[in-house]
């Protein structure tokens, strides 16, 4: 579903990604782990275009998102995208907010887009907040709310960038089930975590990065229980 050649980015004379070069398969969730200032959220806004790469290729789903004559908007509504901040309008219920992007974007007809956005709100436990607003509910249910938008837009594939780091530990576990859930159904996702036993009981296959380069791609196994190289260890021992 995703190929990722060479690529590179640079801000000014900071090189952040020094030639990235993996897979997703269809069906397969890859856990990116990593120190902070690796390039981690950099590689994840590549994939969507958020940022524009200096080098290389992105491949989705068959469209080469690099190419300089593609339709960016088209391709990245293919690309689901989930943030640490969940980014939910606050004058508007929850279904509105799962409502909105299929409406504008989409162009979908009105009971249309609520019967997905209420299919999508179902997915993530969340039916009877559909009237609430973001400010009455909790981080951990806005941050399902911020999926259930996203899984809303009938993306191929979902990014996930450190979802649960702005919630308290309590609220983490609910989220991390969602996501566990959407990984059984098959989704294809790419997500960035520090929640090592997600990673290690979900992921089919992790990428450490450290100083903008992918320094072992492996099963969680093996990356996290057996890891090769000095600087996965050292990561590793200050995060488990
Ligand atoms: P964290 O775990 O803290 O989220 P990360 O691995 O996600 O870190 P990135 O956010 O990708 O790291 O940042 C990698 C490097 O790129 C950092 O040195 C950061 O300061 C720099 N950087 C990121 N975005 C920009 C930008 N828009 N302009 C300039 N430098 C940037
Ligand atoms: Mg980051």
């Amino acid at each position: 579903a995703v190929e990722i050649r060479d690529l590179h980015k640079s801000f000014g004379s900071l090189e952040v990604l020094k030639g990235i070069d993996f897979d997703v398969e269809p069906g397969q969730v890859v856990c990116v782990i990593g120190p902070s200032g690796s390039g981690k959220s950099t590689l994840l806004r590549c994939v969507n275009l958020l940022e524009q790469p200096t080098a290389g290729t992105v491949v989705v789903e068959g469209v080469e998102l690099t190419h300089r004559d593609v339709d960016i908007d088209a391709a990245r509504r293919r690309v689901g995208m989930v943030f640490q901040q969940f980014n939910l309008f606050p004058h508007m219920t929850v279904l509105q907010n799962v409502m909105i992007a299929q409406r504008r974007v989409l162009k979908r007809g009105k009971a249309e887009a609520e019967r997905i956005a209420r299919e999508n709100l179902d997915r993530v436990g969340l039916s009877e907040k559909a009237a609430s607003y973001p400010a009455q509910l909790s981080g951990g249910q806005q941050q399902r709310v911020a999926i259930a938008r996203a899984l809303a837009m009938s993306p191929s594939l979902m990014l996930f960038d450190e979802p649960t780091s702005a919630l308290d530990p309590e609220l983490v576990g609910d989220v991390l089930t969602v996501m566990r859930k959407l990984a059984e159904e098959g989704m294809t996702m790419l997500v960035v975590t520090h929640e090592m036993a997600f990673a290690r009981e979900v992921a089919d296959r992790v990428v450490f990065m450290d100083g903008g380069v992918i320094v072992e791609d492996g099963p969680p196994a093996q990356v996290i229980g057996a890891p090769r190289h000095e600087r996965t260890k050292s990561f590793l021992r200050r995060v488990l």
